[in-house]
């Protein structure tokens, strides 16, 4: 790209956005469609993550180069054996315990320096210096960078606008909360304050609201440095949610602009199945085995990037799918307990069993797409929220399976708000990790999967009528991000915002 395209390919000057993700699937992801869509809407973007995440993206990246997208991926050291984890461990799902992820978070200002260096260095290539920064909310240390560069910080949130507000109001009436839920026979209480109260758990109360020192901490520094951001982007759209956005806009009394859902943008089938790694299945045989089905027919059972299954769970899972009679594909990800004798075995023998009705992909699964072919109906999700947003986004009816954090929240989302999905049925927390210690190792049986796949793909009447609501968010969805739409116009408010930034502030950008 020339100097010129960078200067002028408008005749005004193209805004310049620095886009530091969190490492973790669940993040650089829509992080990485967010860079793409701000080149739509013609701005130059600098993409700056450490080297193992820009090594997972690299699809992505030889691709943007191809196309001449004016984004630049920068590498930030990320010394994380300085601070006790394994090398290489730059992302979450690398790491290998749920007891490191406060570790994690807290060697995320490791990036700071590399990022400082970074910007110090005259660039040959005509660039300016960046007009604003986004930033994942959990990379807090930003506020000084941006600072330094006279920029607004504008904050990136992964979940929805429902998830932010229940996260805000449980830690602002965290000890009401933590009485009633103490004093209720069946442990739950109403979250008031929501446009549409839902019944809250202890586990919610005090997974949002951690009591352990280290982990509050760690949270406020998060909320601090978000209280001094200028705005905040979130995946999601105006029609799923207006008085969320509307509530969570009050509470922070600064701009909240949706953007999502950010699978959404228009990519070549190749790129999108690339989102986030590639794919470990050869997605010719993939979509040719798609293309057989009936519409409608298939369920998708992933359970996102972090999840991991105990072997236990996994054969009951398999034979539930099997009794369905459904056609399926399964992500399977590798178990949690180390070296299981046969696990490998036993994958390869159940996908003989199954074959032709079923699909098992082991590794990383072009999600997005797969749940955008019209084949698929259903999709048995953990409820993290970029797989609820993908099924939104393409109309496919959910069964829900929460793991932890976020995702029960999400499910009561989908099933009690929206009314989209069916709840599985567990309410336990079940960490990567955790369920290590604990004795139960299968959480649902394989009847009850069949039961729930049955009642998702079937349903009677009440079926039929989840589904129609699935397709109408999925329409809504869709229009959200076409031109003109609200998310659409949510991005074109965020360069505006900018513009009139750098307008104000013309000539007082500070360098390093
Ligand atoms: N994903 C994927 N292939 C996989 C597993 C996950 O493409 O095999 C993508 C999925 O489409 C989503 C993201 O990874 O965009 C996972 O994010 P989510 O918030 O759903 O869950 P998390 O991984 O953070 O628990």
């Amino acid at each position: 790209m020339s100097s010129e395209d960078v200067q002028c390919s408008s005749k005004t000057k193209r805004l310049h956005f620095l886009l530091i993700p969190l490492m973790e699937q669940g993040h650089m992801i829509p992080m990485v469609d967010l860079a793409r869509l701000l080149t739509a809407h013609d701005s130059l973007v600098t993409f700056a993550t450490s080297p193992v995440n820009l090594n997972r993206i690299r699809p992505i990246i030889d691709q943007a180069a191809a196309s001449s997208l004016p984004i630049r991926f920068v590498e930030l050291r990320f010394p994380v054996v300085d601070v006790g984890l394994p090398e290489g461990c730059e992302s979450i799902d690398l790491l290998p315990s749920v007891d490191l992820i406060l570790i994690f978070m807290n060697a995320l200002s490791l990036l700071r320096n590399s990022l400082e260096a970074y910007l110090r260095i005259p660039n040959k290539a005509g660039w300016p210096k960046p007009d604003c920064l986004i930033s994942d909310n959990h990379h807090h240390w930003t506020v000084d960078v941006a600072r330094s560069l006279n920029i607004p910080r504008l904050i990136f949130h992964g979940p929805s606008c429902f998830f932010l507000l229940c996260d805000h109001l449980i830690n602002r009436h965290r000890a009401e909360l933590e009485a009633a839920v103490a004093a209720a026979s069946d442990g739950f209480t109403v979250l008031q304050g929501l446009p549409h109260p839902i019944r809250i758990s202890k586990q919610d109360v005090f997974t949002l609201s951690p009591l352990d020192p280290d982990k509050s901490k760690y949270k406020e520094t998060i909320r601090v440095a978000e209280e001094s951001a200028d705005g905040v982007l979130v995946n999601s759209f105006m029609e799923l949610e207006p008085k969320n956005f509307e509530r969570y806009r009050e509470e922070k009394s600064k701009p909240v602009w949706p953007v999502g859902p950010l699978s959404l943008y228009k990519e070549d089938l190749d790129v999108k199945a690339a989102r986030g790694r590639a794919s470990s299945i050869d997605n010719k045989i993939l979509f040719q085995w798609l293309d057989r089905q009936e519409v409608g027919s298939v369920v998708l059972v992933s359970f996102g990037s972090i999840v991991r299954n105990t072997m236990a769970q996994l054969i009951e899972l398999g034979h539930g799918l099997e009794a369905s009679g459904r056609p399926f594909i399964w992500v399977v990800k590798e178990v949690m307990e180390e070296n299981v004798p046969g696990a490998e075995v036993w994958i390869t023998e159940f996908e003989k069993m199954v074959e032709g009705r079923g699909m098992i992909i082991r590794g990383w699964a072009p999600q997005a797409v797969i749940l955008g072919h019209v084949a698929v109906g259903g999709f048995v999700t953990h409820c993290g929220w970029n797989s609820i947003l993908e099924a939104l986004a393409t109309g496919v009816v959910m069964a829900t399976w929460p793991h932890f954090y976020d995702q029960f929240l999400n499910e009561r989302l989908v099933v009690e708000v929206l009314k989209s999905g069916v709840a599985v049925g567990i309410e336990q927390t079940d960490y990567l990790g955790v369920e290590k210690h604990n004795e139960a190792k299968v959480k649902v049986r394989r009847e009850e999967v069949e039961r729930v796949v049955e009642n998702l793909m079937g349903g009677g009447e009440a079926g039929e009528e989840r589904r129609q609501r699935a397709r109408e968010l999925g329409r809504q969805a869709r229009a959200a991000m076409e031109e003109g739409g609200s998310s659409w116009k949510g991005l074109q408010d965020v360069i505006n915002y900018v513009s009139e930034h750098q307008r104000k502030y013309q000539g007082e950008n500070i360098s390093y």
